[in-house]
């Protein structure tokens, strides 16, 4: 299977609910601010909030 980096641009989206709003990209995770909150805990980012 071929990845283009290209397209995963143009299709930015919360990997967990696929939403385009709020994408979080700090820390690669492509997520959105809500998912980012959800997993920050297991992720080690209690401080975010
Ligand atoms: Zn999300």
């Amino acid at each position: 299977m071929k990845r283009d980096i290209r397209e995963d641009k143009k299709n930015r989206r919360c990997r967990i609910c696929k939403t385009r709003q709020s994408i979080i990209r700090k820390y690669d995770l492509n997520v959105c601010r809500r998912c980012f909150k959800d997993i920050a805990e297991k992720l080690g980012f209690k401080k975010y909030d």
